[in-house]
């Protein structure tokens, strides 16, 4: 029978989770939650997806609107809820899930503790297996995951040293910026990624630093890795080649800064033009034995969908064998380029 699965926040990350589960055989989309029945609302009905109040309080705002009940009703026939409310806010709900006794997911605007784990398909599937509290890593988290995981795999990674830079706001925030400045935020360093990605990958020596930039379209990341053993470059391009979640561009071809990628996921035909893949660019690779550089690109609405649906799987034990669920996943949302 397939998962029932709830979206709790209706927003930039909920919509594309409640995608990416209406393409999965294994699941079953129960419905989403808005606070208000505002355009997304209705969108999301043309399609015939279930539509509840995220409270009783704020049943009042939906009169005139075919809204199926309220958060309660929605977890009372779910499995599993995803929770894509705004940052710190899904904390505020693990009672109520606890309560109705339905398995979460939080993304990466919530902290660790919220759920105790931090997850990356890549990296500890395996851990998620029937736990009721996940962590879903942020946008920039999962892109240095899934990159180092890689590495790490291949070669063994010693020690990574990593600049981002990052978008000042998703390209329908438009009171965000900075519209005029480069940002380092914060301004202290290690910035919290590091030490994020060592929820996920604990041995990994890292340090980060981030900048905020204006600009919507993705965020751009500077890694410069300490490998345990020797890797040219055709070495590492022949190890990312083979992953689904990672694409090598050619600035040589033409997609030589992050709107041309934008431009290509357009032209692929990409819906809201998202790019769940890593993208890196393949002359930036350079190696010095074990020394290596490279810029990736990671598109901040859309990496870490693929990764909500896999710790669904694991999380419901649908499937125990990691690489299944995320061939699984790559097939049912197209990823990897052809
Ligand atoms: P968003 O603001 O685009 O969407 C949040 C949705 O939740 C909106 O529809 C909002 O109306 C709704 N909401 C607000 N308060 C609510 C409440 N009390 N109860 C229920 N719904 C409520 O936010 P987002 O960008 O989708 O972020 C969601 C989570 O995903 C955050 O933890 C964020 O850090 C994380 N995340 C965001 C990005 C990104 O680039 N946008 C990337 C990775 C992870």
């Amino acid at each position: 029978m397939a998962i029932r699965v709830a979206i709790n926040g209706y927003g930039t990350i909920g919509k594309r989770v409640a995608d990416a589960v209406l393409k999965q055989n294994d699941m079953k989309l129960a419905g989403v939650t808005k606070t208000k029945p505002n355009y997304e609302a209705k969108l999301a009905l043309d399609r015939k997806i279930r539509v509840f109040s995220s409270s009783a309080e704020n049943l009042k705002f939906f009169e005139g609107f075919k809204v199926s009940g309220t958060l309660d009703d929605l977890l009372s026939e779910s499995d599993i809820v995803v929770d894509c409310t705004p940052g710190k806010i899904g904390a505020t709900y693990k009672p109520l899930y606890e309560k109705h006794k339905v398995k979460a997911i939080f993304q990466g605007g919530e902290k660790h503790d919220v759920a105790g784990f931090s997850f990356n398909a890549y990296c500890n599937y395996k851990d998620a297996l029937g736990r009721d509290l996940v962590r879903v890593v942020s946008c920039n988290t999962t892109g240095l995951c899934r990159m180092i995981s890689k590495l790490d795999c291949n070669f063994g990674v010693k020690k990574v040293r990593a600049v981002l830079v990052r978008r000042g706001a998703d390209p329908s925030e438009d009171k965000k910026g900075p519209i005029n400045s480069i940002v380092p935020d914060p301004v202290t360093i290690p910035s919290h990624h590091g030490p994020d990605v060592q929820k996920v990958l604990p041995n990994v020596d890292i340090t980060t630093v981030a900048l905020a930039v204006p600009t919507t379209l993705m965020h751009v990341h500077y890694l410069n890795v300490d490998l345990n053993k020797e890797a040219s470059e055709a070495d590492i391009i022949g190890a990312l080649s083979k992953q689904r979640r990672i694409i090598l561009f050619s600035a040589a071809e033409g997609i030589d800064s992050t709107s041309a990628i934008i431009e290509f996921a357009r032209d692929i035909g990409r819906s809201r033009y998202d790019l769940q893949e890593l993208a890196v660019w393949k002359e930036s690779i350079k190696s010095f034995g074990r020394e290596i550089y490279l810029l990736q690109a990671v598109h901040q609405e859309s990496i870490a969908i693929p990764d909500n649906i896999d710790a669904i799987r694991a999380m419901t034990r649908l499937v125990e064998a990691p690489e299944e669920s995320i061939a699984m996943t790559d097939e049912s949302l197209g990823l990897g380029r052809k």
